[in-house]
């Protein structure tokens, strides 16, 4: 008996049909044994197939928009503090680097400009002066500390001022870190001293 490709292929499908739990069965056991050439097939498969597979995915996302919109909505709220907690652990990862460091501090100085909103009125000269004349000795402690571990501190804190404050070059001086933490102020912070904002 010759079959027709439409025979065959309707009785592929019933074949499968029938036999289904086996032939999963089957292809599961065939996977767990075979593993690691269906995994070399696989990838062939997928490398043979990139275009193609990535045109499927194209129209796939475009035509199911809505419905990804809806699981990625429920999943973030299932899974809230999950994606916290890794939020945070990837934060920390990566506010170690040289870039996170330099983002954390432009982002923390830009915040804490903006919620104040004092003005800083000095030269670049008038400050270098300043710092110059410090030797790099923390004024508060007077312990040497080095220019470069000096932080800038407010006389009045930032934390209190009202927004539109001035502070001139006789407004501020440099403390060490400890010093300027033992401030209490959140404002004072590790302001380093490479972060002000001067208007000339
Ligand atoms: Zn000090």
């Amino acid at each position: 008996m010759v079959l027709s490709k439409e025979e065959k292929k309707a009785y592929g499908k019933k074949y499968y049909q029938v036999n289904k739990e086996e032939l999963k069965e089957y292809s599961k056991k065939y996977r767990e044994e075979h593993k690691e050439e269906v995994k070399v097939k696989l990838k062939k498969w997928r490398e043979e197939h990139k275009e193609e597979n990535k045109k499927y995915y194209k129209k796939y996302n475009q035509e199911h928009q809505e419905e990804i919109k809806e699981y990625g909505k429920k999943y973030r709220q299932e899974h809230q503090e999950e994606l916290k907690e890794r939020e945070k652990i990837i934060r920390k990862i990566y506010f170690k680097t040289e870039k996170g460091k330099q983002l954390q501090r432009r982002t923390t100085h830009t915040r804490r400009a903006k919620i104040n909103q004092v003005i800083h009125i000095w030269t670049q000269e008038q400050y270098n002066d300043k710092l110059e004349s410090c030797h790099g000795i923390c004024k508060a402690c007077n312990e040497w500390v080095g220019k470069n571990k000096l932080t800038l501190d407010h006389y009045y804190p930032m934390s209190k001022a009202k927004a539109g404050r001035t502070y001139s070059i006789e407004d501020i001086g440099f403390v060490c870190r400890s010093c300027n933490s033992k401030k209490g102020s959140e404002i004072q912070k590790s302001l380093k001293i490479t972060e002000v904002i001067h208007y000339e």
